[in-house]
């Protein structure tokens, strides 16, 4: 089977998914950038907890997918666009998890509430304008909202997330959702403080070096 190490990590994000209830009933979908410039997908409709390797669609460097294979998910063309627009995108994960949708619903972007809200690249996780599920005038909007973000909210959906492989992709989707859950909780006590300019621009510096640099 063509890209078995990348199957494989890509049935273990969608198992990931479907084990942390990030993605309700046959909802969300994810992706791994392909070796030869394509990339593999999930199957349109299938239950993530369910996924074997040789349900993945694959689609190829030029976009066209090749036949006798099953229906790509619906979102392949926003992934594709993330893909074209971020050469260090190596994984994505698209999710309706709670908290992130029930923040898209109301059109909101998470601001500065937290610091951590620097995990996506920023000061704030943009929210991308509405557009219908499946259509490259979403994929447009994702596109605009994820310029200088490795994740965004989607308007009355959910949310994306992009990473150097699904994995990672995956953790990054639970991050946003436990930031949207802290910011949503955080309005129901009031306004929450948002930290300013300076304050986020000392976050994202030390952000560049946290962790475990360049290991696995
Ligand atoms: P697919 O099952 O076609 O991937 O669609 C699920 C979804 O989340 C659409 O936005
Ligand atoms: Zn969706």
């Amino acid at each position: 089977m063509a890209f078995t190490v990348e199957r494989s990590q890509l049935v273990a994000a969608l198992h990931g998914m479907s084990n942390s209830s990030l993605s309700p009933g046959a909802s969300g979908n994810a992706s791994v950038r392909t070796a030869d410039g394509g990339m593999l997908i999930s199957a349109s409709g299938q239950l993530a907890g369910n996924t074997r390797p040789g349900d993945l669609v694959y689609i190829d460097s030029d976009g066209d997918i090749p036949k006798n294979q099953r229906k790509p998910s619906s979102e392949w063309r926003m992934h594709w666009q993330v893909y074209l627009d971020h050469p260090e995108a190596g994984g994505i994960v698209h999710c309706h998890s709670r908290y992130a949708t029930v923040l898209a619903c109301q059109r909101r972007a998470i601001p500065a509430f937290h610091y951590m809200v620097a995990i996506a690249g920023g000061d704030s996780i943009p929210c991308a304008q509405y557009a219908a599920y499946g259509t490259q005038e979403l994929s447009d909007y994702v596109s605009t909202a994820l310029q200088q973000r490795r994740a965004c909210l989607m308007a009355n959906h959910g949310q994306i997330a992009y990473a150097a492989d699904p994995l990672r992709a995956l953790a990054l989707a639970k991050d946003i959702e436990e930031l949207a859950a802290n910011y949503y909780l955080s309005l129901q006590g009031g306004e929450p403080v948002i930290l300013n300019e300076a304050e986020m621009a000392d976050v994202l510096s030390r952000y560049a070096d946290y962790g475990q640099q360049n290991q696995a």
